[in-house]
């Protein structure tokens, strides 16, 4: 019997096998179909200086409106157009589609004053993202500084000279630069001050235990000091309710983002309340 067990064991495991690799193709040819199906879309969760109100700008947030499973959120499809290579096609879609959101903001005179996107480690190394944004920008007709580029701390430790370059190209063309879930990576604080960086995005790991948790809160203001002291402005990212708000404005951070203050939404969802907001 036990034989005949294993045997059994076997062909299951066998079946989950296949189901899974048909899952994997699946998710594939479906990517790969997604962007001329026009299937990707941006939503945008609001920025404000640290008053909770005044309008500083959004960040643009990939999702995958799927005909079958809906609304997919990039945690569960950006790590696989990494590996197939799409993520470059991609991102110049996000980068391009957010340049235009912002263009079409102003003619409709509800200016947003910038718009943050997310930078993946494969678009950064491409050696071509200075050249792609600068095409984009131009196509767009929007002011350059109205772009911001978040990047994460992996990607610039990765190798620091070619960072350094690619940086500087960046720079030149005129978006401000942010580091991304801050605290998390392992930056070399010797090149952090070498870098053309504008922003430190405060992970919201560390906004969580505020203000209670001991912590989180030295974290965070040591951050901001840091910030500070090296000309660099900072904003919190995950900030969900009024007491990490408070905790946040008494230190001195400069602007917030957060479910508190507002969800990512879509483009026509944000108009609707833009008014709201100074
Ligand atoms: P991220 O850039 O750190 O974006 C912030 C994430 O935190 C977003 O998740 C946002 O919805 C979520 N968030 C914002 N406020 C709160 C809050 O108060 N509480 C909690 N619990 N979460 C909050 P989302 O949209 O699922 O994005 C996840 C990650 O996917 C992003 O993290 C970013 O790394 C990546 N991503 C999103 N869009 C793009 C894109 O266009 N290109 C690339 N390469 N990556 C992207
Ligand atoms: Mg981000
Ligand atoms: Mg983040
Ligand atoms: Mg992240």
């Amino acid at each position: 019997h036990a034989k005949e067990r294993g045997k059994n064991n076997f062909q299951f495991y066998q079946a989950e096998m296949n189901a899974r690799a048909l899952e994997r193709l699946e998710l594939e040819s479906d990517l790969r179909h997604a962007l001329e199906q026009q299937q990707f879309v941006l939503h945008y969760q609001p920025q404000f200086l640290a008053d909770g109100r005044t309008l500083t700008g959004v960040e643009a947030l990939l999702r995958w409106q799927h005909p079958a499973r809906g609304l997919v959120p990039p945690g569960d499809f950006i790590p696989a157009l990494e590996e197939l290579g799409l993520v470059v096609e991609v991102g110049d879609w996000v980068i391009g589609e957010a340049c235009r959101q912002i263009a079409q903001w102003q003619a409709q005179g509800r200016a947003v004053p910038k718009v943050s996107v997310n930078i993946s480690a494969r678009q950064f190394a491409d050696g071509k993202l200075a050249q792609r944004i600068a095409t984009l920008l131009a196509a767009s007709g929007i002011a350059p500084a109205c772009l911001e580029l978040e990047l994460t701390e992996s990607i610039l430790m990765q190798d620091v000279g070619e960072a350094m370059r690619v940086l500087g190209s960046l720079k030149q063309l005129g978006p401000s630069i942010a580091i991304d879930d801050f605290g998390t990576g392992y930056s070399s604080l010797n090149y952090l001050k070498q870098f053309p960086i504008d922003v430190l995005k405060i992970d919201r790991s560390f906004v969580d235990g505020l203000p209670q948790g001991e912590q989180d809160g030295q974290i965070a203001r040591a951050i901001i000091a840091m910030a500070h002291s090296l000309g660099m402005s900072v904003i919190a990212e995950g900030v969900e309710n009024q007491a990490q708000l408070n905790f946040l404005r008494e230190h001195n951070c400069d602007e917030v983002q957060g479910f508190y203050l507002g969800r990512p939404i879509s483009a026509s969802a944000l108009l609707a309340g833009r008014q709201a907001w100074g």
